[in-house]
């Protein structure tokens, strides 16, 4: 399956909004800015793409081996839609995600119907719909901050986890526990002070690369990205398929939560559908309920956030969730869900324990 080939009308119109970004970023300068910032950044992610293809050494998910293959033939190639002022890595993310959503659509119809999608270099970590009637579609576009910030978010969450393989025995994904040894929580805390400063604050503009070591860690994290950015692209294109009003005007707030709740939903059958598909295994489903919990904390330390109006609150968004998981999984996943939601609110208490620290503490 083949991700659209854009026309050149769509692709100068895709250039012109990330130039703007980037002048909006940038300055006039923006270019010697790029220079700057590319070769770091680009290691940075190099480095998240070597972690990704040791998970798929063991030739266990030929399904994701084949996208991630397929998907770096065509970076090289230069076939997809890659201007020059798109990251490699990030725009890679959102092919595959692209990638896998097609293969995974409950109803035929919706293939037409997919929108363009590209990433914008701003420091930004959300999506945004433009309803430019390129090729009759609107264009997403996810800021690259999005997929970085959610890599660093499910880092310092999965520190936290103890590999239980050797005290039980058994499939050690089934019995989530914490890791709360001084030494863990000591690691963490400055971890946490390195993504609060980076992503909630202008404090510091250097990218934290703090490193996950064992292959426990390193396949949950595989997982967990995988799942979180199917989830987010499924969102962004659910509310281009059920029609939402992408120009938000003239509507009323609570149909414009409303229609956040149907893109959740659209989000959610999708994810479920892509895990029966690819085989995957249910800590897949889990994804979101990270993210969210990201989102959560955003709301709570990014200045000026004007979100809350028009979105409904995370927590909302989350309850619907974990309800609707609750509701659908299947009977042997049961356990494993109910102990994750255990482990993840103590994860989050201390993860924004950490933050409540920092924030009293800076300006
Ligand atoms: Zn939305």
């Amino acid at each position: 399956m083949e991700i659209p080939i854009y026309s050149s009308e769509t692709i100068a119109y895709i250039e012109s909004i990330q130039k703007r970004a980037l002048f909006n970023t940038f300055g006039p300068a923006y270019e010697d800015k790029l220079a700057e910032i590319f070769p770091s950044t680009n290691m940075f992610l190099d480095h998240i793409e070597t972690q990704l293809e040791s998970e798929f050494k063991d030739g266990n998910d030929d399904l994701k081996y084949e996208l991630e293959a397929q998907l770096k033939n065509k970076a090289t190639d230069e076939i997809v839609n890659l201007t020059k002022y798109e990251f490699t890595q990030h725009k890679s993310i959102l092919n595959a995600a692209e990638l896998k959503f097609r293969r995974s659509v409950v109803d035929p119809k919706y293939l037409e119907q997919i929108p363009c999608s590209a990433t914008l270099h701003s420091f930004e970590t959300n999506a945004e719909i433009h309803p430019y009637p390129t090729e009759d579609k609107p264009t997403i576009f996810f800021h690259g901050e999005l997929f970085s910030a959610n890599l660093m978010f499910c880092k310092l969450i999965i520190q936290l986890i103890q590999d239980t393989k050797d005290e039980t025995g058994k499939d050690h994904y089934t019995s989530f526990r914490i890791k709360d040894d001084p030494e863990t929580l000591k690691i963490v805390t400055l971890n946490a002070i390195y993504f609060y400063n980076y992503y909630y604050s202008d404090i510091s503009d250097t990218c934290p690369s703090y490193n996950l070591s064992s292959p426990f860690e390193n396949n949950i994290l595989a997982i967990f990205l995988d799942s979180i950015a199917f989830f987010i692209y499924a969102h962004e294109t659910g509310h281009a398929i059920l029609e939402h009003n992408l120009s938000g005007r003239g509507t009323s707030i609570e149909t414009m939560q409303n229609e956040e709740y149907e893109a959740d939903r659209f989000a959610m059958i999708h994810l479920r559908n892509y895990c029966g598909i690819a085989k995957e295994n249910v800590l897949t489903l889990l994804g979101p309920i990270i993210f969210f919990r990201y989102h959560m904390l955003r709301e709570r330390y990014v200045p000026g956030l004007d979100e809350v109006n028009t979105h409904p609150q995370t927590i909302t968004r989350l309850i619907k969730y974990v309800e609707w998981l609750q509701s659908k999984c299947h009977p042997n996943d049961e356990e494993i869900i109910k102990n994750f939601l255990q482990l993840e609110e103590r994860l989050f208490t201390i993860i924004s324990t950490s933050f409540e620290r920092i924030h009293t503490i800076a300006p």
